[in-house]
């Protein structure tokens, strides 16, 4: 007589499970970086729905929200942003929707000791953390949470998913560690188009020699450039890098002056468009480390 009951009692609890996702809608998801749309879809799973609103390929720092983006923005329950000013756009965009939802700046949650502690730059709140995946680890958990209050009773799945999705970051970690051990401290100088790898340098020993600032709408001086050409002839730098959403022009007067190497472009500010090998989180970090490892090895 057990059986029957027992099969009766899972038939029930499958049964009100099924009710209950047929009661609920997903959560309506907002991000404002490729990077954050990816999280919420990993932690998320079936559970929300995810609009981004910056594309893969555009510059995040100049972003120019749309009347469809700010009735995405109206329409949604959480809406998540890097933070950290990334966003300068974001009060009026927030404002202008009329938005209820809880707008949780990622970058902003990010504890101290582990968003800027040892980022140069920090002080101006760079805000390039996903470049570091430490914050990636923490972020997923701000997100988690995000989720999980809004959406009790899928909170179990949120932790499985985000879990799942912290053990891939973690390899990725660990493989990045090793690959970037090969090069030798001496050889690491990042010369990039402008200072968004504050973070990466930080994590791995790196010393970033940037053109622009922590925006790509900041413009570099002459000055400044003649101190870059000078610097890569005395630490005989062997490559520099352009990036994939800024202006490459002069990163490659760089390349004239000095005749140094053009590494592979990196994804300083997001992944990379449908077909670019760089779509997802790991496959960008990858590249970036490649590029990087590549490059900076050569003789
Ligand atoms: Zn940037």
């Amino acid at each position: 007589m057990r059986m029957p009951r027992l099969l009766a009692a899972l038939g029930l609890a499958a049964a009100a499970c099924g009710a209950q996702g047929a009661q609920t809608p997903p959560l309506r998801v907002v991000t404002l970086t490729t990077v954050l749309s990816e999280i919420a879809r990993e932690v998320g799973g079936s559970h929300v729905s995810v609009v981004g609103l910056v594309q893969p390929g555009v510059d995040p720092h100049t972003f120019n929200p749309s009347p469809a983006d700010i009735r995405a923005v109206a329409d949604a329950e959480v809406v998540l942003a890097s933070g950290l000013s990334l966003e300068a756009y974001l009060d009026r965009l927030v404002a202008g929707s009329g938005s209820s939802g809880r707008v949780v700046a990622v970058g902003d949650a990010l504890p101290e000791a582990v968003a800027m502690a040892g980022v140069p730059g920090a002080g101006e709140r760079d805000p390039h953390w996903w470049h570091s995946l430490d914050c990636m680890l923490i972020a997923t958990d701000i997100v988690r949470a995000e989720f999980a209050k809004a959406r009790p009773a899928a909170a179990a799945d949120f932790s499985a998913n985000a879990e799942a999705y912290q053990a891939r970051l973690r390899g990725l970690k660990a493989w990045a560690a090793a690959e970037i051990g090969r090069l030798p401290p001496n050889r690491r100088h990042l010369v990039t188009s402008h200072d968004a790898f504050g973070y990466f340098a930080r994590d791995y020993g790196f010393e970033v020699h940037a053109i622009s600032g922590l925006s790509t709408d900041s413009e570099a001086d002459a000055r400044h450039l003649a101190g870059l050409i000078d610097l890569i002839r005395r630490e005989r730098i062997p490559a520099v890098f352009a990036e994939d959403s800024a202006n490459p022009r002069l990163v490659e007067n760089l390349v004239r002056e000095t005749g140094v190497r053009l590494g592979a472009t990196l994804y300083a500010d997001g992944l990379g468009p449908p077909g670019s090998g760089a779509e997802t989180y790991d496959s960008m970090y990858r590249h970036n480390v490649r590029a990087i490892v590549d490059a900076l090895s050569a003789r």
